[in-house]
């Protein structure tokens, strides 16, 4: 019976706001797999846009904690190699490599990114998220060919001031990143003061 058969009618498919990933740098925290040592959103974003990734081009990201930084890296069209020391933060990046589905472009390597770093194709650009000491930056400027870009974040006064002093020597910009949030004072509201990072950027 032919007047059963329903004329078709358009299906408006209504999509929440927020479906789907933002283009933009800076990621909630909580889209990562991670154990609080993870560089924070804005601070993220500000990294990121320092790095400036280009498409097909690779990162280094030395003491990638929960690997954030190179899952931004890879969602902009790079490749990275993660490098991490502490083997449950590695099981993150893992699942964060997962999660993102970014297997063919991002790999993570256990251990002390000192000896493991000289193994890998050179990079396009390096980020020091952790594990920067001297020696460390001595090797990178030895190994790095010229062109290659280089980020370091520090929170720890003896970070900062190893930066100053790298700054000093190499030029680049050192940046001084202090936030704060409101949160609850009381029965009112309060800025709630973030650590400061300092943030060396130079081109090599
Ligand atoms: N950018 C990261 C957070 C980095 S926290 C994120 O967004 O998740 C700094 C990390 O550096 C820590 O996980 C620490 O284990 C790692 N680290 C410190 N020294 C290291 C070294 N020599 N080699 C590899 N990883 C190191």
């Amino acid at each position: 019976d032919l007047t059963d058969i329903a004329a078709p009618v358009a299906v408006a498919v209504e999509l929440p706001a927020d479906v789907g990933l933002s283009r933009a740098s800076g990621l909630p925290d909580g889209s990562f797999a991670n154990d609080g040592q993870i560089t924070k959103r804005p601070v993220r974003a500000l990294t990121l846009s320092a790095l400036a990734p280009r498409a097909g081009e690779l990162l280094w990201d030395i003491g990638a904690g929960s690997g954030s930084v190179s899952v931004e890296w890879c969602l902009a069209g790079g490749r990275a190699i993660a490098f991490e020391q502490h083997a449950t933060r590695v099981a993150n990046i893992a699942q964060n490599i997962e999660d993102f589905g970014l297997s063919h472009r991002m790999s993570v390597i256990e251990g002390k990114a000192q000896t493991a770093l000289s193994d890998h194709p050179l990079p396009d650009a390096v980020f020091i998220g952790g594990g920067g000491n001297a020696a460390l930056y001595e090797m990178l400027f030895d190994i790095l060919p010229t062109g290659t870009r280089i980020v370091a974040n520090g929170v720890t006064l003896e970070t900062e001031s190893l930066l100053a002093q790298l700054h000093a020597t190499h030029g680049g910009d050192l940046l001084r990143i202090e936030l704060a949030q409101a949160a609850p004072l009381g029965s009112m509201r309060g800025w709630q003061s973030t650590r400061p990072v300092v943030q060396w950027s130079v081109t090599r």
